[in-house]
């Protein structure tokens, strides 16, 4: 990465770990198809199980409970049109979650979200109790935490009430895994999706985590691939990047307290340098790494591109969608005033974040927020 940028933008995509990198480039050189019996397809075969290993022991799985996909919005699609007649979500969920859910017209109920950001559980008996009675294809997907405020929902409490009514359970870790421990067993889940390149792997790879007899109705229907799951040749050498990062990211799991340390300094030095300024779901359980910050009357995307040109990189709502410049679902599902939702900045960190980085931020944002006063302030 350029020297003179300073990378504050880890939800989007995580810098690639030195570790993937290596394990990618040795698994371009194998020539084998991971199906092949032979000695080069059994070659290619050993790196995937080896991957299959560690991103199961990152999340507390089983490795046959492991399906590679092409990422965390093909594992999420793959769980959503899975069957599923009636569908429970919480409004803050990612994309890759509502829009499947609208499409497939599976929507069933939105599980409320607080001012805080965090998703109330109370309240859920009735609606759930009620899905039972009329299916039992029924799913709830609630989220570990989300991208763009780092709020970390009460999932484990949210599965156990879905499964005292019989509801599979499903959880979007994609922000959570590698940051925070994730315990699929532990939390009670049917499904778990997660992504590589969010914990320093390659972009294109992730998984669903399939409990033992949970139902998965293919997505991608072919050859007979992770166990009949998801069909295709694998992506070997994006899966062997996958396996290393999820084995650096597990290793490296206490290093998100010094994180936190730098979230903390940053966000107080925001709010002295800007005492206007509105920490977004300051008071949940959030996240170490992510700070989701607005400035009210000034336009994000301003911000953005102002820091921007400061060689810092953040994003404005949720980054994914490139060109999206609507206004973030998650901050209007929170009942954030337009004003305040239309104006927040989000800023992630990761572990080789420095003090520097620290500090480059906050001398853009002093100067940029004296400076663009009045020239970039939009309309109230
Ligand atoms: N879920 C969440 C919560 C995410 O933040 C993202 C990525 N922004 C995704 C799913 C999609 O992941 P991928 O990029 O692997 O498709």
């Amino acid at each position: 990465m350029n020297r003179a940028r300073t990378y504050l933008d880890w939800n989007a995509s995580a810098p690639l770990l030195p570790e993937a990198r290596a394990a990618m480039l040795a698994a371009l050189d194998v020539v084998g198809n991971p199906s092949s019996v032979h000695g080069e397809g059994r070659a290619a075969r050993g790196i995937i199980e080896d991957a299959r290993e560690q991103v199961a022991r990152l999340v507390g799985a089983r490795p046959q409970e492991v399906v590679f996909t092409s990422g965390a919005t093909e594992a999420n699609n793959a769980v959503i049109w899975s069957g599923r007649d009636a569908i429970f979500a919480a409004a803050i969920e990612h994309d890759s979650v509502l829009a499947p859910i609208a499409v497939a017209g599976a929507r069933h109920g939105t599980i409320a979200v607080g001012a805080d950001g965090v998703v109330r559980a109370e309240g859920l008996d009735e609606p759930f109790a009620a899905v039972l009675a009329s299916t039992t294809r029924a799913l709830v997907s609630l989220q570990f935490a989300n991208n763009e405020t780092g709020a970390v929902q009460p999932v484990a409490e949210v599965a156990a009430l879905a499964r005292t009514y019989g509801l599979r359970v499903h959880s979007d870790a994609t922000q959570a895994v590698g940051r925070v421990a994730v315990d699929f067993v532990s939390l009670g889940l049917d499904y778990l999706s997660l992504s590589s390149h969010k914990l320093g792997g390659p972009k294109g790879a992730g998984a669903l985590i399939v409990r033992d007899g949970a139902p998965l109705v293919p997505l991608i229907a072919g050859g007979g691939q992770e166990r009949r799951q998801r069909a295709g040749t694998e992506n070997l050498a994006a899966i062997a990047g996958f396996g290393a990062a999820a084995r650096v990211a597990l290793a490296g799991l206490d290093g998100y307290a010094r994180v936190a340390k730098l979230r903390d300094q940053l966000e107080g030095e925001v709010v002295r340098a800007t005492p206007h300024a509105v920490i977004i779901a300051a008071d949940a359980p959030r996240l170490a790494n992510t700070s989701c910050i607005a400035l009210p009357r000034r336009a994000a995307e301003t911000l953005v591109a102002a820091l921007d040109l400061s060689g810092i990189a953040v994003s404005a709502g949720a980054a994914c969608s490139s060109g999206k410049v609507a206004q973030s679902h998650v901050l209007t599902a929170m009942g954030l005033a337009p004003d305040i939702a239309r104006s927040a900045i989000r800023i992630s960190m990761g572990p080789t974040t420095t003090d520097n980085d620290i500090a480059a931020f906050l001398a853009a944002w002093k100067h940029i927020t004296r400076s663009v006063a009045g020239a970039h302030t939009r309309a109230a």
